[in-house]
């Protein structure tokens, strides 16, 4: 099987009905990029910046975040990479970054975490702005923000970028050629206020390993959990088909980002809720090239219609029998 995904490298991700469905890699660090050319995946749709911060024993400077981010890019070459500010904090707190007197989180998930911390210490949401935009100088620099609850955590952040385009503008400093920003949706919060929030995005990447772990009220790293935190259980398939539908009426390009897109199941599921892009693992991409190419979406979309609306008992066992009759 492993040749099998190999040869398909240079195939597209066309459904049986003819949709080019969009295959992005999750990334964090330099080592990982070789994974794009060696799937063929179109980009980047994820790359972790606090993977740097977490194995550095100090505050990255700007010029390592710099060379980092040029270097991705570089090795990315005409694919587009999709640089996800730090979420950092929380379970992951680091020595050089505390609360002020306050280490313990009883919620560390649900703490001083991500664009929490990056918008209240600003310097480090401006270093790592300027690191981007010197990084992207002459090209696309996306970027997106993580955590996001309300429309001005999103506006709050990006004006850091812009604040820091305006100073590089002023010092007559090569910037790049635009500037894309995207938000991540994994607060159930903000899928209330998506009218407020999808004009102002150039997309949205919903990050369902916290997703589900938030609208389940289950940790996505407890064990004793593990069967609750389900992706296919029809609160957090609803729910997905809603933003997705939500996103598609306002034209904002729409990509699952969390672990669920590299499952088999989860993403035949996810197509047939209107998902078209996904970011997952890179071992996955094969595997995903493949079953794409075998569904046809109509087909999915009105049978994931039909369980939505009457889920049944097995939402897995029905799905995995749906495949296995239709040799997906
Ligand atoms: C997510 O929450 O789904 C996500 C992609 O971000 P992370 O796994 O890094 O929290
Ligand atoms: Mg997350």
């Amino acid at each position: 099987r492993q040749a099998t995904y190999a040869a398909l490298r240079e195939v597209q991700p066309v459904t049986a009905d003819g949709t080019r469905i969009v295959v992005n890699i999750n990334a964090g660090l330099r080592e990982d990029m070789p994974n794009l050319q060696l799937t063929g995946a179109d980009g980047v749709g994820l790359f972790r910046t606090e993977f740097q911060f977490l194995v550095s024993a100090t505050l990255p400077s700007r010029e390592r975040q710099t060379r980092l981010y040029r270097e991705v890019m570089d090795s990315a070459g005409a694919k587009p990479v999709i640089f996800r500010t730090v979420d950092i904090g929380g379970d992951k707190s680091l020595p050089y970054l505390r609360h002020d007197g306050e280490d313990h989180e009883e919620n560390p998930a649900m703490g001083w975490r991500a664009l929490r911390v990056a918008l209240e210490r600003d310097g480090l949401l401006k270093v790592q702005a300027r690191a981007l935009l010197e990084a992207a100088a002459g090209r696309t620099l996306h970027v997106m923000f993580p955590m996001i609850s309300e429309p001005w955590e999103f506006d709050a952040a990006k004006a850091v970028f812009e604040g820091q385009i305006a100073h590089m503008r002023n010092l007559k400093k090569a910037l790049p050629e635009a500037v894309k920003y995207g938000a991540m949706l994994e607060v159930p919060a903000l899928a209330e206020v998506l009218d407020i929030l999808l004009p102002k995005l150039s997309f949205l990447s919903i990050g369902t390993n916290d997703l589900t772990q938030f609208l389940l009220a289950a940790d996505r790293s407890h064990p004793k959990l593990a069967e609750r935190y389900d992706w296919l259980s029809p609160a957090i398939l609803r729910f997905i088909r809603r933003i997705a539908a939500e996103g598609h009426a306002h034209n904002v390009p729409m990509t699952v980002c969390g672990e669920m897109g590299g499952r088999q199941l989860e993403a035949l599921a996810l197509l047939g809720l209107g998902i078209r892009q996904l970011s997952i693992t890179p071992a996955s991409v094969g595997p995903t090239k493949a079953l794409v190419s075998k569904v046809n979406l109509p087909e999915i979309t009105a049978a994931m219609a039909g369980w939505l609306a009457n889920p049944p008992a097995d939402m897995r066992g029905t799905l995995m029998a749906w495949a296995v009759e239709r040799d997906l």
